[in-house]
């Protein structure tokens, strides 16, 4: 007779991007072993009855501040605030301090965040230097994240030391890319552009409040039609490379980036992807009134960004996860464009994911695919993430369509120890997060210890 079973999971209904089913799933030594049943001999069982349950869920887009920003957030808060919310990986971008564009400094957070993290995560290499490139993919680096854009005011150096302006050099590690077949993630913009209309029409004026902010966010000056700008650039350079581009920030960009992006994937075939941030959708003015400066964005146009994902535009679904301490932030009711931009969504992605569900915007079945298989197929991690099937890792992220989550600040695990969504409800919550078997999250109380989730490599890292 085989050994037990370590997990048993009965009597939930498993989620495909295409399929439903209710049936049992067995997991033994990390991964899934068995999907039908029933399955006995199991050294824990997890009655799922009445809930769904969908591969472990990805944040693509976080900010965990480690190294050099830890008063705001670290890998510990940050990948447990996630964790949490119902997400088994996290995928952390670079403006950190030291930035890991080296391989040196990559190692060096790969080294510090390691005893840290409550999910499984994954670590972009920073792109600034087209030669440390190929070192940075070797030791496991996802993707390369390009800042291709800095602050208007210099007010957020750490961003600005990573901008990545000269197209020169941008070509260049687009070729290097291509060369250890990475994927680019870039945070598109043309900041010269960006900065002279924004000085002209409200910092000269004294037009620096949080709403004057917001007005020139809607208007396309600060994160708009430059970002589109450098966006089509960055696709004409990324198709001459042969490189794979990820667009970051679909939906905060003005509507015109996505007709290009679909016109790139859908008439030229080249090989970019985007993730679509759901604060276009799910961030209203309201909202955007009442947090201020604790949102950098907010939904100019919904029924565009809802498109993009009937429209094939949109691959992946995120939430950004950018948070900045109270002490940081506060001075933008004042002055907005002297202060670090951000919002938080690492604890509230899956909730307001799941209420656009029950509010029939979206589907599970496209939960499942856009925040699991997709995102592991465009990082080449499936079909060992991702999915559900034999032989996949046992990452879990059961919810209950019907548990309602109000966010308030007192209840978020984040370091920043505020919310962008205060006041917000959403109906619709992970209850169990699963990683490789183990249970991290129970009704939202997080049981993994630090050091927990474990470094998952890109697809050029080499042995070591
Ligand atoms: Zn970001």
């Amino acid at each position: 007779m085989s050994a037990p079973y370590d997990l048993v999971i009965e009597n939930g209904r498993i989620w495909s991007p295409t399929a439903s089913y209710v049936a049992d799933i067995a997991v033994r030594d990390e991964r899934i072993v068995g999907i039908g049943g029933p399955f006995e001999a199991a050294k824990r069982r997890i009655d799922a009855k009445g809930l769904e349950v969908l591969p472990g869920l990805w944040h693509v887009h976080c900010h965990f501040r480690e190294p050099g920003h830890t008063y705001k957030e670290d890998f510990e808060t940050g990948s447990r605030a996630a964790a949490s919310g119902g997400i088994t990986l996290c995928i952390d971008m670079t403006n950190n301090t030291p930035h890991p564009t080296t391989l040196e400094t990559f190692e060096e957070k790969k080294g510090l965040v390691a005893p840290k993290a409550h999910t499984d995560y994954a670590l972009y290499g920073g792109g600034l230097y087209p030669r440390t490139v190929e070192a940075l993919a070797g030791a496991g680096a996802i993707g390369i994240k390009v800042f291709n854009t800095r602050h208007i005011k210099e007010v957020y150096p750490y961003i600005s030391e990573l901008g990545v302006l000269d197209h020169g050099v941008l070509y260049e590690i687009y070729e290097a890319v291509r060369d250890c077949g990475l994927v680019a993630s870039v945070h598109h913009d043309d900041p010269e552009w960006c900065k002279r209309l924004t000085f002209r029409d409200y910092i000269e004026k004294g037009r620096t409040d949080a709403m004057a902010y917001h007005e020139s966010f809607q208007k396309g000056y600060m994160y708009g039609h430059g970002m589109v700008a450098g966006l089509a650039a960055s696709l004409y350079y990324a198709r001459v490379a042969g490189a794979r581009l990820h667009v970051l920030h679909l939906g905060v960009m003005p509507v015109g980036a996505y007709e290009m992006i679909r016109h790139a994937k859908h008439d030229l075939g080249q090989d970019v992807t985007a993730e679509l941030e759901l604060a276009s959708m799910f961030m209203t003015r309201e909202q955007m009134e009442k947090v201020g400066p604790f949102t950098y964005s907010w939904g100019h146009s919904p029924e565009a960004a809802w498109q993009s994902i009937a429209d094939g535009v949109a691959d992946f679904l995120v939430l950004e996860h950018a948070p900045h301490s109270l002490e940081d932030v506060e001075p933008g009711w004042q002055d907005n464009f002297s202060v670090p931009l951000g919002m938080t969504g690492a604890q509230e992605f899956v909730p307001l994911l799941l209420n656009a569900v029950n509010e029939g915007k979206l589907t599970l079945h496209q939960v499942a695919r856009h925040v699991a298989e997709q995102p592991a197929r465009t990082f080449g991690i499936y079909p060992r993430k991702g999915v559900i099937q034999i032989g996949s890792d046992a990452d879990f992220t059961i919810v209950d369509m019907a548990r309602r989550v109000s966010f308030r600040h007192e209840d978020m695990l984040s370091k920043c120890g505020h919310t962008s969504w205060i006041g917000m409800e959403a109906q619709g919550a992970a209850v169990w997060g699963i990683l490789r078997g183990q249970v991290i999250m129970q009704d939202g109380v997080v049981k993994s210890s630090p050091g927990t989730g474990r470094f998952v490599p890109g697809t050029a890292a080499k042995a070591r």
